[in-house]
């Protein structure tokens, strides 16, 4: 699967969030507040997401997701 990762300040509750543009694309924002450990945490969570196909199903789109 093909995404990108980057680092944004967030909202300190927020760890990250994903978003697939119009062609498909993984963009995964981490909160570039958190710490090495909880962004790695964070990553993973989004990923699975991806694993999942749940970004391709609007009902479980997280557009900010508290963990
Ligand atoms: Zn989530």
């Amino acid at each position: 699967m093909d995404y990108y990762i980057r680092y944004i300040d967030l909202p300190y509750r927020v760890k990250g969030v994903t978003v697939m543009d119009e062609e498909g694309f993984f963009n995964v924002y981490i909160n570039a507040r958190l710490s090495y450990d909880c962004q790695q945490k964070a990553i993973k969570h989004e990923l699975t997401h991806i694993a999942r196909g749940d970004f391709f199903r609007i009902e479980v789109l997280e557009k900010i997701e508290t963990m």
